[in-house]
């Protein structure tokens, strides 16, 4: 999935939680919480050099790339348990670890699938996959993105 798809959802998905009531405590998130949602949105792909937020910080994410090569451990439970420690730790981080596990419920839409339990090599995809950079995936993000703020809105 495009690096602008996986942030229409990760950043809809936020304002829809914020807004729902489901977490009282994210009732009124600060404006500036999106940013960090982006951050973590953008994160799993540190481990490949040409990404977005990898051609930002080569110094590391050549070495991810090299040592765990691209969608693996940065794409896995091991990276999202991290993350939830991390949380633990700094409960701000929330607004981050949010925006890293809707990108990878976003490339589990993907044919190429993820590899949750990495190292093992056993590939998760959703039984209806959207074709990296296609029409169907604009589409589909940003029609579901529209529909959810619209109901989100209007309710
Ligand atoms: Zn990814």
């Amino acid at each position: 999935m495009m690096l602008v798809n996986h942030l229409v959802v990760s950043l809809t998905g936020w304002h829809a939680l914020s807004q729902s009531g489901v977490l009282p405590e994210l009732a009124n998130v600060e404006p500036w919480t999106y940013s960090l949602v982006a951050l973590g949105t953008a994160l799993p792909d540190i481990d490949h050099p040409d990404s977005t937020i990898g051609s930002r910080v080569k110094w590391l994410s050549w070495p991810i790339r090299i040592v765990f090569g691209h969608r693996n451990i940065t794409h896995s439970i091991i990276a999202m348990a991290a993350l939830a420690y991390m949380v633990h730790i700094e409960p701000l981080l929330v607004s981050v670890a949010f925006g890293y596990l809707l990108h990878l419920v976003g490339d589990w839409f993907t044919p190429s699938g993820l590899k949750l339990f990495w190292p093992a090599q056993r590939v998760y995809r959703s039984p209806l996959t959207i074709p990296t950079n296609s029409i169907a995936e604009y589409l589909f993000v940003w029609g579901t993105s529209a529909l959810a703020l619209t109901a989100l809105h209007t309710a």
